[in-house]
């Protein structure tokens, strides 16, 4: 076993990189453990035609600008691909893959990182592992009596798939519109949604929804009126595909059915819809099964943290996985902050003092 590090990061995604950049600039020694054998992330498994909600300018990592896509304002998944794999060579980070990380577990002063490819021990970690790893699936009635195919967001690649098909869309999120957006030329579409479908303006995108966030922090912190952040502007994004089959009038969307049946899907009212595939674009949660050794999981099943450190192991920092975690820190320009703070604050804790450049650093 190799002598400890400062700090394992568990993660290569955007959050992975972003500490990387920080953790770089202090000075600390680390290494960042990524299951994935490519750089990217989860975006290496998007669907063909997802685009960022934001321009590249407002999708930027610490330090280094996204560049613009040719001829996109919003630029598509590989983009980003493109842009990480250029960030983590450009930083030159120290990176392992594929690692997948198994386990945290408290060794004395230290905490040791069980991997498929041997032990890490560090004086802190920090765990950012996203959420495309752990799709969620409601549990509504039948889901094991439907005879069509059951898909979640993540199985999601093209509209090709479903040519001709009745396909149901379920989902009221980003996700779910733009899935249904793709599919409404070519399928019978059915989009069911828990709640009426709230399309932001058209003039508002992921710059707007980053500003809110912000401010909602903000005033938590100042203990001021609670601002509603993002969820008072509306729930999805009118990117351009979404805004035109809305506008095409393709984009209806219905009551959440209250049963899968074997033929398709039925409501409360007794009426039905045949389909050939239900699309569960139901969202996700933080994958955090690696931190199941350290026992921080309260009543609810979250860990608790100030900002990004988990309160009963100040040695643990999580990182992007929603505004638990910092305001908007699971974008792409969210995440710096936090990273940054995570750092900073690990260094405190090993009483590693920090370089005014690296205080002074992007915020
Ligand atoms: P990930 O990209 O998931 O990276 C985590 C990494 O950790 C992965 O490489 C994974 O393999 C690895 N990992 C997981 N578990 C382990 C383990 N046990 N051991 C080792 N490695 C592990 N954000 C924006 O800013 N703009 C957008 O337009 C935008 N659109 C989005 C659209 C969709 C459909 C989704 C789902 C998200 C979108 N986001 C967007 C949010 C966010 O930017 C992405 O989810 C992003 O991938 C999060 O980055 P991450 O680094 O936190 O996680």
């Amino acid at each position: 076993m190799s002598a400890p590090l400062d700090v394992v990061v568990i993660g290569g995604g955007q959050a992975g990189l972003a500490a990387g950049y920080y953790l770089r600039r202090l000075g600390l020694g680390f290494v960042i453990l990524d299951a994935q054998t490519e750089a990217g992330g989860a975006w290496q498994h998007a669907w063909d035609s997802l685009h960022l909600f934001s321009p590249a300018a407002y999708s930027s990592l610490p330090g280094r600008p996204m560049p613009v896509q040719t001829g996109e304002i919003y630029p598509d998944a590989s983009h980003v691909v493109g842009y990480l794999t250029a960030y983590e060579e450009r930083y030159e980070l120290p990176i392992r893959r594929p690692v997948q990380v198994q386990g945290v577990h408290r060794d004395g002063q230290l905490l040791r990182v069980e991997t498929d490819c041997g032990t890490w021990r560090a004086r802190a970690v920090i765990s950012a592992t996203g959420t495309w790893w752990r799709p969620f699936l409601p549990a509504v009635p039948g889901r094991d009596v439907f005879r069509g195919r059951q898909l979640h967001t993540v199985e999601y690649r093209s509209p090709q798939d479903f040519t001709g098909q009745r396909v149901v869309v379920v989902g009221g999120g980003n996700s779910g519109a733009q899935i249904a957006a793709d599919l409404a030329y070519n399928t019978e579409l059915t989009w069911a949604t828990q709640r009426p479908a709230r399309f932001l303006a058209d003039d508002i995108d992921g710059r707007a929804l980053f500003d809110a966030a912000t401010a909602r922090r903000r005033a938590l912190d100042e203990g001021s009126t609670d601002t509603g952040g993002v969820a008072s502007l509306g729930d999805i994004v009118a990117v351009p595909p979404v805004r035109e089959a809305r506008d095409a009038g393709l984009l209806k969307a219905h009551p959440m059915f209250s049963r899968l049946i074997p033929e398709g899907v039925e409501w409360a009212d007794g009426t039905s819809a045949e389909a050939d595939a239900v699309i569960w674009c139901t969202g996700f949660r933080p994958a955090l099964s690696h931190l199941a050794p350290l026992g921080l999981r309260g009543a609810r099943g979250h860990i608790s943290t100030t900002g990004t450190q988990a309160v009963d192991e100040p040695r643990l920092h999580l990182l992007g996985y929603g505004d638990w975690t910092g305001p908007a820190s699971a974008t792409l320009i969210g995440v710096s902050r936090p990273a940054r703070d995570a750092a900073r604050d690990i260094a405190q804790l090993l009483g590693i003092s920090t370089p005014v450049s690296a205080r002074a650093a992007h915020t």
